[in-house]
């Protein structure tokens, strides 16, 4: 755990498509170690507000993103990836043709610019076998996974480039119960390696399980924010979640 030193601070961001204000000026912190969590109905604003922290694909409106005390939401995408922030998709994202190993090692192509080949190999290589996959996978093509896989997938590309901060989109839709609880003994132990971990999901029992501190969005504004177990209680939240 961290010593509660501000890792990212996203003040007042904002991001419209016409005019649908997808997130209305959002503010929040994330502690250095902490678990965050980000729930909110269909449509509220969640993923957009990870596209716009990461910048990818895209930057918002205005407002501020700073992580590790320096602002990155003007920097580009592989920018703010080599400052250390990582992301997974909502939607598996992976190209069908590639091997599973060749897959991640496009993402750390990407976040680890900087670093020499047989290190990049070396991360990719350590991050599929923490995800579950044996070396004999590792020349699979994608096309052959399952969606458990290619979420192990996607979430080792994103490990591999040794991120200080991991942004997780929906980790456990489309999941077995099964797969669910390992994806929660998985992101446990990212967290325990000292990976700050901002997690949106649809799954509550995994939200609520997980996150040390939660953030509720609806129509792209923060309507909610404290412990799970307050805002499970927060009249406002059952509104949104019950009241339609
Ligand atoms: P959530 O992840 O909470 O389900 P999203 O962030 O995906 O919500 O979407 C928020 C709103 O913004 C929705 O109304 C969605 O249709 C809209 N939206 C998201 N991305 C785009 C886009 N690229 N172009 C137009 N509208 C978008
Ligand atoms: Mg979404």
């Amino acid at each position: 755990m961290g010593d509660g030193t501000i890792l990212i601070d996203v003040d007042g961001v904002s991001k419209s498509f016409g005019d649908l204000r997808a997130v209305d000026q959002v503010s929040f912190q994330v502690a250095e170690g902490q678990i965050f969590g980000i729930a909110g109905p269909n449509g509220s604003g969640k993923s957009t507000l990870f596209n716009i922290v990461t910048g990818i694909p895209f930057r918002p409106d205005s407002g501020k993103v700073r992580f590790a005390g320096r602002e990155i939401q003007g920097l580009r995408g592989h920018e703010i990836a080599q400052a250390g922030l990582a992301r997974t998709f909502q939607r598996e994202t992976s190209f069908d043709s590639l091997s599973v190993f060749e897959n991640a090692l496009l993402g750390v192509t990407y976040g680890l610019g900087q670093r020499g080949a047989a290190a990049r190999r070396d991360a990719v290589a350590e991050a599929l076998a923490f995800t579950g996959f044996s070396d004999a996978d590792f020349d699979l093509p994608a096309a052959a996974l399952s969606v458990y896989q290619r979420k192990c997938l996607m979430l080792a590309s994103a490990l591999a480039m040794q991120p200080r901060m991991l942004l997780l989109d929906e980790p456990a839709s489309s999941l077995t119960r099964p797969e669910i609880e390992t994806t929660i003994t998985l992101i446990r132990q990212i967290a325990a390696r000292g990976v700050t971990i901002l997690l949106i999901e649809h799954v509550l029992a995994l939200l609520l399980t997980l996150s040390e501190h939660l953030l509720v969005l609806n129509q792209g504004q923060i309507l909610a924010e404290g412990t799970p177990d307050e805002v499970v209680k927060n009249p406002l939240v059952i509104e949104a979640y019950l009241g339609r």
